[in-house]
């Protein structure tokens, strides 16, 4: 990954001249958002930054002993304070998201408008986003693994087991425990150098995967036996969780993390979507298999979403079961999206 030196020398001469700084990820934060927004924080603050991380809403539990010691407000609780931080500051650092909607309706215009410099460090394709400076990667595996070249050109010593922690949960995480998106040998080598600096996978891993509540395991359980749907002839899966099957279960933020790439699972199914009727809207998260569909392309087509190839998303305003109707209606005009046919 070769990060162009101008945009390294300009970021650290804005952040050598800035007082206030603030970083914000995506709205439904992932662990390669939030590890990476940690990280970042933590990097900042050992160069005694007014440095506060604007999270848009509350994240994944399994993320919480990563998020230590970090001065962070919730958008969706406290709307005014933060969209005056984004206001009031020097530098605003967006990751992992390629538009500004994508960080919530609560802090959108605050994003659009505050008269920060706007420095935007990420790995989703076609990224439409008005900055100072933009560190824009598709081809890497995670937002984190943009964030550690980063911060190693900036000051290469600065890297600690704190901040190495933070980086590698956004790897593993968003490489699915390094199965997809990381055939590259840059990515390990990055992944040793966290090693070096103090990250224990086994730990990592441990936290990560293997704190699941009751609830949620049992959820994953009665999701694939019971809501799985299948089309062999188009090579598509699906599984829909409606807003009441969620109460059942007790859902919590990240509960449905990884329930879509069981559809993947299945042979010659290269296409898997998990639909989640939210409160008011539906959330759709699509996947496949390398070298299959365009995922990007269908959720931009039909789903006002985006995100990369194998791995994107989606909303629908409106309750389930137009979406139902629609996704299978969309399933039997796959090929439309193979990536073959570009
Ligand atoms: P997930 O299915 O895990 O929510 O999202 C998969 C990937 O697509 C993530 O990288 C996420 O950031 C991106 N993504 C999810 N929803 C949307 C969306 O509505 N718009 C865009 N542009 N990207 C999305
Ligand atoms: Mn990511």
């Amino acid at each position: 990954m070769e990060l162009n030196k101008l945009d390294i020398n300009r970021t650290k001469t804005l952040i050598d001249a800035a007082k206030t700084i603030s970083i914000v990820t995506h709205f439904n934060p992932d662990a390669d958002g939030v590890g990476s927004s940690v990280a970042l924080y933590h990097f900042l603050k050992r160069q005694n930054k007014d440095v506060q991380v604007v999270m848009p809403n509350p994240f994944p539990s399994f993320i919480d002993s990563f998020v230590k010691d970090v001065d962070m407000i919730y958008a969706s609780k406290e709307t005014k304070k933060a969209r005056v931080r984004l206001m009031e500051s020097d530098i605003i650092f967006g990751i992992d998201f390629n538009m500004v909607h994508r960080v919530g309706n609560h802090i959108k215009d605050a994003l659009a408008e505050s008269c920060a410099a706007k420095i935007y460090i990420d790995h989703h394709q076609e990224p439409d986003l008005a900055c100072e400076t933009m560190f824009s990667f598709p081809d890497a595996c995670s937002a984190s693994e943009v964030l550690a070249h980063l911060l190693i050109a900036i000051s290469p010593d600065a890297i600690d087991k704190t901040i190495a922690d933070a980086i590698y949960i956004g790897l593993c995480t968003d490489t699915g425990s390094f199965s997809y998106n990381c055939n590259n040998a840059e990515t390990y080598s990055l992944v040793a150098y966290l090693v070096s600096k103090g990250v224990c996978v086994d730990e990592v891993h441990q936290e990560i995967y293997s704190t699941f509540s009751e609830n949620r395991l049992r959820l994953l359980g009665y999701a694939i036996s019971e809501k799985l749907k299948v089309f062999p002839q188009y090579g598509a899966a699906y599984i829909c969780l409606s807003k009441e099957e969620l109460r059942q279960y007790d859902f919590q933020p990240g509960d449905t993390e990884g329930l879509v790439n069981y559809c993947l699972n299945l042979k010659d199914i290269n296409f898997g979507c998990l639909v989640t009727e939210r409160e008011k809207i539906v959330r759709l998260s699509f996947r496949s298999k390398k070298n299959t569909i365009d995922t990007n392309k269908f959720a931009r087509t039909y789903w006002n979403g985006g995100g990369h190839i194998m791995a994107s998303g989606g909303t629908f305003q409106g309750k389930l079961q137009p979406v139902i109707n629609n996704l299978e209606a969309q399933i039997k005009h796959l090929k439309d999206f193979s990536q073959q046919s570009e």
